[in-house]
C-alpha cells in the first residue's frame, strides 16, 4: 500500500483517479480547495478508511509523508480559468513549486497533469512532445497555457538540479461522467444543451477540430506513466488521436440524443486553438497504451450519465 496525494482530487479526473487508487489498495490524500471540484464528486470515497480529503489551497505549502504526488490542481475549462486569471496561473505555478518541493522532501515520485494547451494554436499537426508550440503570452488564455508551461518548467528544473523523480504528462480534450453541467467545455456543453432540447451553441464555424479522449482511457495511460521507471520521465500525450470538428460533434450529439435542439453560431473565443490532435507514438513505445473508448461509445455513457445527474 502506497500513500498517494492526488491534488484536485475532488475534480473531474481527480475523483475518477482517486477512486482507481483505492480500488487498488492505496492510501489516498485528496488535496483541494473545491474551486471546481466537489465533495459529490467523491462522496463514495469518504466513508473509505484509506481516503483522507484535506480542504487545502495549492498554493500554500503543504506537509505530509507520502510515496507518490499527482499533481492535478487547476481549473481546466476556459470559463473557470479565466473566472480569476491571476489566481489560476498562481495555482499552477504555485502549486507546482509547493507540490515539487515535497516531493523533493519525501523523495516521492510526482507527476504532472499539463495539457495539449502548451502547444497553443498548433502549426504542426497532429503534435508530437517534440513540438514546442504557438501560444500567445498575452491573451485570455495565457494564464492557463503560460502556468502549465511554466509548470512543466519548474518539473525540468527540479528533476535537473534537484533529481527529483518528476513525470510529465500532457492530456488532449477528456470528458466523461462528472464533468459539471455548467462546465463550459464542449462536450458536457452540447449534451446537456441537447437533453434539454435548448439551442446547441458552436463557437465560430464549427470548422476547429479537437480529439475527444473518455476518461477511463486517461487513468489507464496516468497509472501507467506513474509506474515507469525513473529514467522515463516525458513529457508524454496521453489523447485520443481520432479527430472531429465542432460541428461533427455536435451532430453526433443531436443524433445519439434524438434533439430537437438547433445549432446556433457564436463568436469564437479569443485564441481558441484551430486544430488539435495527438501524436501517441511515445505513449504506445513506452507506456505500451492506447485508448479503447471510441467517441461514439463515450458519448453513450455520458449522455447517461447527464440523463441521471441533472
Ligand atoms: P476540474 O476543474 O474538474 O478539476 C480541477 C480540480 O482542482 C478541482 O477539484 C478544483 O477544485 C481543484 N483546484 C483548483 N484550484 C486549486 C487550488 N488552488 N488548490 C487546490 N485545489 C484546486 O478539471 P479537470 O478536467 O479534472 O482537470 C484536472 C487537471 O487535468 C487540471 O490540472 C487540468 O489542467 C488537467 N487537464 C485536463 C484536461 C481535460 O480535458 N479535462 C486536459 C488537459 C489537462
Ligand atoms: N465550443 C463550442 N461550443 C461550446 C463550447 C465550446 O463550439 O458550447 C468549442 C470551443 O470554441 C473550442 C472547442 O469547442 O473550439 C473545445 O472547447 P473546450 O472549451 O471544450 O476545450 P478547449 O478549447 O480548451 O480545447
Amino acid at each position: 500500500m502506497k500513500r498517494i496525494l492526488v491534488s484536485g482530487g475532488a475534480g473531474f479526473i481527480g475523483s475518477h483517479l482517486c477512486m482507481r487508487l483505492i480500488d487498488e489498495g492505496h492510501y489516498v490524500i485528496c488535496l483541494d480547495n473545491l474551486f471546481t471540484g466537489s465533495m459529490r464528486n467523491i462522496s463514495s470515497l469518504i466513508e473509505s478508511e484509506r481516503f483522507e480529503f484535506v480542504n487545502h489551497d495549492v498554493t500554500l505549502p503543504y506537509h505530509t509523508e507520502v510515496d507518490e504526488i499527482y499533481n492535478l490542481a487547476c481549473p481546466a475549462s476556459p470559463i473557470h480559468y479565466q473566472y480569476d486569471a491571476i489566481k489560476t496561473i498562481k495555482t499552477s505555478v504555485l502549486g507546482a513549486m509547493n507540490m515539487l518541493g515535497l516531493a523533493l522532501r519525501q523523495n516521492a515520485k510526482i507527476l504532472q497533469a499539463s495539457t495539449s494547451e502548451i502547444y497553443g494554436d498548433p502549426i504542426i499537426h497532429p503534435q508530437p512532445e517534440s513540438y514546442w508550440g504557438n501560444v500567445n503570452p498575452i491573451g485570455f488564455r495565457s494564464c492557463y497555457d503560460e502556468g502549465k508551461r511554466c509548470a512543466e518548467t519548474l518539473f525540468m528544473d527540479y528533476y535537473r538540479q534537484n533529481h527529483v523523480r518528476i513525470k510529465i504528462i500532457r492530456i488532449f480534450n477528456t470528458y466523461g461522467p462528472r464533468m459539471l453541467p455548467d462546465d463550459g467545455r464542449v462536450v458536457s456543453n452540447l449534451i446537456v444543451q441537447a437533453l434539454q432540447n435548448n439551442d446547441i451553441t458552436i463557437y465560430g464555424t464549427g470548422g476547429q477540430t479537437r480529439s475527444f479522449q473518455y476518461i477511463d482511457d486517461l487513468i489507464e495511460g496516468m497509472i501507467r506513466m506513474m509506474n515507469t521507471g525513473d529514467d522515463f520521465i516525458g513529457p508524454v500525450n496521453i489523447g485520443n488521436p481520432h479527430e472531429f470538428s465542432i460541428l461533427e460533434l455536435a451532430e453526433k450529439v443531436i443524433k445519439l440524443t434524438h434533439s430537437q435542439s438547433n445549432i446556433v453560431f457564436k463568436p469564437l473565443p479569443h485564441d481558441d486553438p484551430k486544430q488539435r490532435k495527438p501524436d501517441i507514438t511515445l505513449a504506445m513505445e513506452k507506456l505500451n497504451w492506447k485508448p479503447t473508448v471510441e467517441l461514439d461509445e463515450g458519448l453513450v455513457h455520458m449522455i447517461d450519465f447527464f440523463k441521471n445527474n441533472l
